[in-house]
């Protein structure tokens, strides 16, 4: 991950929900607008903050919590995942392994950053009782890459050693971080919900990637377009249309940093705009599954993140994410982010099931 968004500069701002309490500038809007509501087919029940979905709760397998935290900490022992490092063979062969576990096809997005391999994980599953893919999925998104280096705002190396540019063996890689909640967390839930769907598949077709170099180089570079970040997901978001398994995605959620001990989530201004349909309803879901302790269902954040190129291509994706630690989340929020800290000890299964328990029952309920 990602970065706040103001103005292009590295922190983004935090703004309490209605638009009252700004603590910074203003955001700005984004380059290009984003596709409100399109193809969002999702019908929200009327439901007020705090009050359970008036849908009943779906049947559908149970959430292994435990086994999630388990795939959780498997991915951090290979070590660090960044773009060129020997974790991140280890884990591509364990993504590719395990998805070929539950989906219906496996399908590999590889392509290359500056002579690195990079690779997007992809899993299609038919609608229940379907022997084809869906035209119109919904895609889970998470990434499974980790920062090559320690630089959050608490991070108590930052700064230290070599300037952060791109060398003969790319981007600078003192104390990459082993990405127990930004990278290993979001992809350990998505792993869990496979073994689910495979299971007992839901009545809409699924699709789930496991995109690669979100967090690899530079956020700011290029004037805040950035280097080096965000690359699976943008190379989905051009290409999925020529996989033909892939269908056209009517909505997205995408879930990082989703493994903090003191996980909270709140709703996402970006997510709101694009795809307010299953925003709400994910939030809903989540109320009536009593994880209101997780979902703040009246507190909003902005980031730049993996959903970004995809509202921008089309697909209205939500992201559930734990804020980043500045502005009224100086606290709240995963202040372990970029640190040499974001490790198993500080994650918990109890987030993992808030979030996984939300989306499995908001994924069973879609029609
Ligand atoms: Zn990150």
């Amino acid at each position: 991950m990602k970065r706040r968004r103001t103005g292009g500069f590295l922190l983004s701002m935090m703004i309490a929900f209605g638009g009252a309490g700004c603590t910074g500038t203003p955001p700005v809007s984004s380059a290009q607008p984003l596709a409100v509501g399109v193809s969002d087919r999702t019908n929200t029940p009327e439901v007020k903050p705090g009050l359970s979905s008036v849908e009943k709760p779906a049947v559908h397998p149970k959430f292994d919590a435990d086994r999630a935290f388990a795939s959780l900490k498997k991915q951090c022992d290979f070590g660090p995942r960044y773009l060129g490092s020997a974790g991140h063979d280890k884990c591509l062969d364990y993504l590719k392994t395990e998805m070929k576990k539950y989906a219906d096809e496996t399908v590999l997005q590889e392509f290359k950053y500056r002579d690195f391999p990079v690779t997007n994980v992809c899993g299609v599953f038919y609608p229940d009782g379907k022997k084809a893919p869906s035209t119109a999925p919904i895609v889970l998104l998470a990434h499974w890459d980790t920062r090559p280096i320690a630089d959050g705002p608490r991070s108590t190396v930052a700064g230290k050693g070599a300037p952060y540019v791109y060398g003969a063996k790319g981007w600078n890689r003192l104390n990459p971080i082993l990405g127990a909640s930004d990278g290993a967390s979001g992809v350990a839930v998505l792993l869990e919900l496979a073994r689910l769907f495979k299971e007992k598949r839901p009545t809409v077709g699924v699709l789930i990637v496991l995109v690669d170099g979100e967090d690899y180089g530079d956020f700011r570079a290029k004037g805040g377009q950035g280097d080096g970040v965000l690359l699976g997901a943008e190379y989905f978001a051009k290409n999925y249309r020529k996989t033909p398994s892939f269908g056209v995605p009517f909505n997205g959620i995408l879930l990082d940093m989703v493994g903090g001990k003191n996980l909270i989530i709140a709703k996402e201004l970006g997510s709101q705009n694009a795809a307010p349909g299953m925003n709400d309803k994910i939030f809903s879901v989540a109320q009536s599954l009593q994880h209101n302790d997780v979902f703040l269902y009246d507190e909003i954040q902005e980031v730049e993140d993996d959903h970004t190129p995809l509202i921008r291509a089309g697909i209205p994706t939500v992201d559930l994410i734990h804020p980043l630690p500045y502005g009224n989340f100086e606290t709240r929020g995963y202040t372990q982010w970029h640190t040499l800290e974001d490790s198993p000890e500080n994650c918990s299964a109890a987030a993992l099931k808030a979030v996984g328990e939300t989306v499995a029952e908001v994924m069973y309920r879609e029609k």
